[in-house]
């Protein structure tokens, strides 16, 4: 076995012992978690080990970096995600080349997208990007803010607002973490209740804190470090 289908096989354990852990307490079914593998900075060959390991799921953070592994990895259905900040100069790429957008923060960006999806695609894909731990320095719209991004995402056609996604402060508090996590699950149901929407997706959860967040109801956990090492 490859490192990385060592560590991919180690991250699925503990995806299911945290999945198992909660669904002990919860008294109804959790929907199952899916592991996002994020390969930034990571070559092909990276890429190549993980899918031959039965990940399908990719995520990048530069959409040039991530345009470039996708055309040398043609041979191989996989699906991307876009999780870095979106620039207006590079909508056009992103709606072209990915599945799913995680890091929606701006209305603006979010027309342009729609806008430039080409209709033989299906809908992108999309989450709000929520800056649940009110760090300045942090991306994100602001939980007060969340709302007025919903009502205007939710009503553009070529995308489909899926759910939200947060990356909160690091802390190894595991009480800060699960508080973190739970704030936004409140927030995905409290939106869906106001303004009757279906949002089933909690993007959240990271290397060192996914247990906190299936605790909390992650969908989508989004892994790089567990998986491929650290990036220099
Ligand atoms: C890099 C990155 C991750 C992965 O973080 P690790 O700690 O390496 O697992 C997850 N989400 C986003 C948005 C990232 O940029």
């Amino acid at each position: 076995m490859t490192a990385i289908a060592a560590n991919l096989q180690a991250v699925r354990t503990r995806i299911a012992a945290a999945e198992r852990e909660s669904g002990s307490r919860s008294s109804h079914g959790a929907p199952p978690v899916t592991l996002l593998a994020v390969s930034k900075t990571w070559p092909e060959a990276a890429i190549r080990e993980a899918s031959a390991a039965g990940q399908r799921a990719f995520a990048e953070s530069y959409v040039q970096e991530g345009i470039d592994k996708q055309s040398s990895l043609q041979d191989v259905p996989l699906e991307w995600h876009f999780v870095g900040p979106v620039q207006s100069n590079k909508t056009r790429l992103v709606a072209a080349h990915f599945d799913w957008v995680h890091s929606i923060e701006r209305e603006k960006i979010a027309q342009r997208l729609s806008e430039q999806r080409e209709p033989s695609l299906p809908p992108l894909q999309v989450c709000l990007q929520i800056n649940v731990s009110g760090e300045a320095s942090k991306s994100g719209v602001s939980p007060a803010a969340a709302a007025n991004l919903a009502r205007s995402v939710s009503a553009l056609p070529r995308l489909k607002l899926r759910g939200l996604m947060c990356i909160p402060e690091a802390t190894d508090d595991p009480l800060l973490q699960r508080h973190r996590f739970a704030q936004l699950r409140q927030l995905l149901e409290a939106l869906n209740a106001e303004l009757g929407l279906n949002m089933d997706t909690l993007s959240m959860g990271m290397s060192d804190d996914l247990e906190a967040a299936i605790a909390e109801g992650a969908t989508i956990v989004r892994i790089g470090t567990a998986i491929f090492g650290s990036r220099s």
